[in-house]
């Protein structure tokens, strides 16, 4: 019987030991257009190629295949497979952006105090050592700087180990960074000798009691922790030193669809399971991927099986190119609560919008207009005094709704709804100006 690989010709002579070996999978990495055509070409027609084609030409970010995530890809119908949805862009499928969407839409690179290093919470601050992943997300919140350029994005250089010595300085004189996340790009990207070196050096500093390692390649290259001894026993060491100082070292990671969740997965799991070690899931709330109750409540138990926590769902960042990916956030709230009861409390995530005031629960929005898909949330703890929008994707909006967004610069558009909710700016601010007139919706 022919494995799953085996399927495209291209593979056919490659054997079960080279498949499942990382370092055979970062050889065979897909990168181009070429590429992707020479492993699919028999199941896929010229048009679907050249969809594709145009897709890569639209986007925010690089494309990266694993032969992994290829395998895993139904490419018989792939226009509608949810995981090549995630990774391959396909022209017919963009939307026009929101006229809010913006490349860096959390406000990271305003919110760093040097380069790699995002310190928006009191406690906790976002270390990112790369910019490369195994496998590029089309909807990456990071695509200002993740990735290779693409004609939509020129990439900021903000991370790479020579920004490495600041900050971890940073961190050392800031005694109230009690967590670091290190994350990126993916820290699978890393040689085992950086992760160790950053690994120790922050373990070292007194006041960082938590470390999280971020990386996706659990779900899109999981022989990472089985064939690469090197990289996944740098990991394990850290997390063993950790223990031994009384740290909390732990890894996150994101899969997005039940189907990610594959034998090889269960086998990495079985050997962090096994050093104790605990491994935390954020999933991306995406259109056409997991936008629906029951393959979200059976991500949870099927992360569940595999003792993964599932921690977060985040509703799509407002980011450039992203549209067709984004859904309403009353969608998030009515999904909430289709999942909330299906299982363990401790295996339900938090579904969260996030902003530059941090990140907040979907339920507890201050005020949310439908009909524009104008909502707003505070932060008093990240940023008091400061509202934080989500704007639902145009396409949930009716006609009128939509021309109001083309017609009127953002700030008028908020200032009308709000004075149309409260006939003021907002319940805590007097009013200063008049409605902006809006045609019916
Ligand atoms: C998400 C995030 C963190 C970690 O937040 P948790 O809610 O503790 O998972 C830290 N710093 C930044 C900048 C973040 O975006
Ligand atoms: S793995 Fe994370 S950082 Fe890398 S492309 Fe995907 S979302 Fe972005």
């Amino acid at each position: 019987m022919l494995s799953e690989w085996q399927r495209f010709k291209i593979w056919r002579d490659v054997s079960c030991e080279e498949f499942e070996d990382s370092a055979w999978q970062d050889k065979n990495a897909v990168i181009r257009i070429a590429q992707l055509e020479a492993v699919v070409k028999d199941f896929v027609s010229p048009g679907l190629l050249s969809d594709i084609e145009g897709g890569i030409r639209r986007s925010g970010m690089s494309v990266r295949l694993s032969p992994y995530i290829i395998s895993l890809i139904n490419w018989s119908n792939a226009e509608a497979d949810r995981v090549r949805r995630q990774f391959i862009p396909m022209a017919s499928e963009l939307e026009d952006d929101h006229p809010c969407l913006v490349v860096d839409s959390l406000e990271e690179t305003s919110h760093s105090p040097v380069p790699s290093l995002v310190h928006r919470y009191p406690d906790k601050a976002l270390f990112l050592a790369t910019s490369v992943c195994p496998v590029y997300c089309q909807y990456c919140t990071r695509s200002y700087a993740v990735g290779m350029d693409t004609p939509l994005v020129q990439k900021e250089h903000v991370t790479g180990a020579k920004n490495w010595a600041a900050a971890l300085d940073y961190i050392r004189s800031h005694r109230e960074i009690e967590d670091v996340v290190v994350s990126g790009g993916d820290v699978s990207r890393l040689k085992a000798a950086n992760i160790n070196a950053l690994g120790t050096a922050l373990l070292d500093i007194p006041h960082v009691r938590r470390i999280r390692f971020a990386t996706k390649a659990l779900s899109v290259q999981p022989m990472k922790f089985l064939t690469d001894e090197d990289w996944a026993g740098a990991i394990l060491a850290l997390i063993r030193r950790g223990r031994s100082l009384f740290k909390d070292v732990c890894i996150h990671t994101h899969f997005n669809h039940p189907r990610e969740i594959t034998p090889l997965v269960e086998q990495a799991m079985r050997r962090l399971h096994s050093e104790g070690v605990v491994v935390r899931n954020q999933t991306v709330l995406l259109r056409g991927v997991n936008d629906d109750a029951s393959t979200l409540r059976s991500l949870c138990k099927r992360l569940g099986a595999v003792i993964i926590h599932p921690y977060y769902v985040y509703l799509c960042d407002m980011v450039k190119g992203t549209e067709h990916f984004r859904v309403a956030l009353s969608m998030a709230q009515e999904l909430e609560k289709e999942v909330r009861g299906a299982t363990a409390g401790f295996n339900t995530p938090l579904f969260i919008v996030d902003t530059p005031g941090g990140k907040r629960d979907v339920h507890s929005v201050e005020f949310y207009d439908r009909m524009y898909g104008v909502s707003y949330f505070i932060a008093p703890i990240v940023a008091p005094g400061k509202q934080f929008n989500y704007f639902d994707p145009l396409r949930t909006l009716g006609l009128g709704a939509r021309q109001v967004w083309q017609n009127h610069l953002r700030d008028e558009v908020i200032r009308g709804v709000q004075i149309a909710a409260y006939g003021q700016v907002s319940p805590r601010r007097r009013r200063t100006d008049t409605p902006v007139q809006f045609p019916v919706a």
